[in-house]
């Protein structure tokens, strides 16, 4: 989205409601060793979601003023969005990374985290998110995001990146692989170059 803005926690908490509504979303991953075609190595398994709207966004949504803190928002979202296996994670402000305001369509905070997991923890939630209440709903469904290039050069993370993203969620996830080192730096500004390219 192009009017979103880059704040503090702090900053950020003192938009308050009814003038602003809070959202939590979370990146999950887990290194992954295994190879595409026995040759690409994956590098990570790095979890978003088709929503009802048929855009790519992570899992997560909007906290209640009922909410106890901004995690226990995010908490209750990944239950409904995640199934059972959501209990298994425990999502901290250690693991909170940035917030980003826009006001369009409407005023949101949206604030981002990012947690690791082990391969065998993110394989058990992919399996039990069938179960989730939203799922068929307001979530299609989860997936894996390619972080490779293909060698025709579009193949992978540049062609995944000319997806439809909801609000800030293409930034937020460009982002965390940069953060996080998921995707060496230089590879990760070539797919992005790629993706502008539109065929
Ligand atoms: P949701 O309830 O998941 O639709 O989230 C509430 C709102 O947060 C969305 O309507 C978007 O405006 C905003 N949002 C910001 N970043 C994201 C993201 N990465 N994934 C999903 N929604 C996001
Ligand atoms: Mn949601």
């Amino acid at each position: 989205m192009g009017d979103s803005r880059a704040l503090s926690r702090e900053e950020a908490l003192r938009l308050e409601a009814p003038h602003w509504k809070h959202a939590c979303h979370v990146l999950l991953y887990a290194p992954c060793p295994g190879r595409l075609f026995g040759k690409i190595p994956l590098r990570y398994a790095v979890l978003m979601q088709m929503r009802f709207d048929g855009r790519l966004g992570f899992p997560g949504g909007f906290v209640d003023p009922q909410d106890f803190s901004l995690e226990e928002g995010l908490s209750r979202e990944l239950q409904e969005e995640l199934g059972p296996g959501a209990s298994l994670l425990r999502v901290t402000e250690e693991d909170y990374l940035n917030s980003h305001t826009s006001e369009k369509p409407q005023r949101v905070v949206a604030h981002f985290y990012v947690k690791q997991l082990s391969l065998e923890e993110l394989q058990t939630l992919e399996e039990k998110a069938i179960q989730a209440k939203d799922h068929g709903l307001e979530v299609m469904g989860l997936f894996r995001v390619p972080l490779y290039i293909l060698r025709d050069g579009v193949g992978g993370l540049p062609a995944f990146l000319t997806n439809t993203f909801i609000g800030n969620a293409r930034e937020q996830l460009i982002h965390a692989l940069d953060t996080f080192q998921l995707v060496p730096k230089e590879q990760l500004q070539k797919a992005v170059k790629m993706a502008q390219k539109k065929p």
